[in-house]
């Protein structure tokens, strides 16, 4: 099978890493489970929004996201069984492609560049199994949609859903 697995808030944790930057910036402490089912955007007060719109153009924001739990062992055992690629629509921030292909030669080493899509667009891609946390990507998704719950999609109805790498390995393998 051929299997697509998106980065952000699937493999890598930017949901945390915009909560980290926030706290940090305005000495907060507001955690993940008062964002539930929203934007990270929205759930902070309307003056801090733009700042926290520009989190991801800051330098090195996509090279230092923490890795979801238990994403590099299942993908690995994955990996051995089936074609996964993994497929970020990062030319929305056109400063994360180094970044990414850095992040992923750290933590992903199993997986290598020619099975790295770094895109626009996901519905130019064909195949067996999408992992994805946003709906409008699995929309148009030909084969098995699959959501990876993310603080912003717990109220997404209608796709099959994971909670966890740990689902993701009991559905793959
Ligand atoms: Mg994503």
């Amino acid at each position: 099978m051929t299997i697509f697995v998106d980065m952000d808030e699937v493999v890598a944790d930017t949901y945390q890493a915009h909560l980290d930057i926030y706290q940090k910036d305005f000495e907060t402490s507001f955690g993940k489970e008062d964002c539930d089912g929203k934007e990270f955007w929205q759930c902070v007060p309307k003056e801090h929004q733009k700042s926290v719109k520009d989190h991801a153009w800051q330098v090195g924001f996509f090279r230092d996201l923490k890795v979801i739990k238990d994403s590099q062992k299942v993908l690995e055992k994955v990996s051995k069984k089936h074609h996964v690629y993994i497929a970020s629509a990062a030319m929305q921030f056109p400063n994360s492609l180094k970044e990414k292909s850095d992040w992923l030669d750290e933590f992903f080493p199993f997986i290598p560049w020619q099975n790295r899509i770094l895109c626009g667009h996901k519905h130019i891609l064909k195949g067996d199994i999408l992992i994805d946390d946003r709906s409008y990507n699995l929309h148009n998704f030909d084969g098995r949609s699959i959501l990876f719950t993310s603080p912003h999609n717990t109220k997404t109805v209608d796709y099959e859903r994971a909670n966890s790498w740990l689902e993701i390995e009991e559905k793959l393998l």
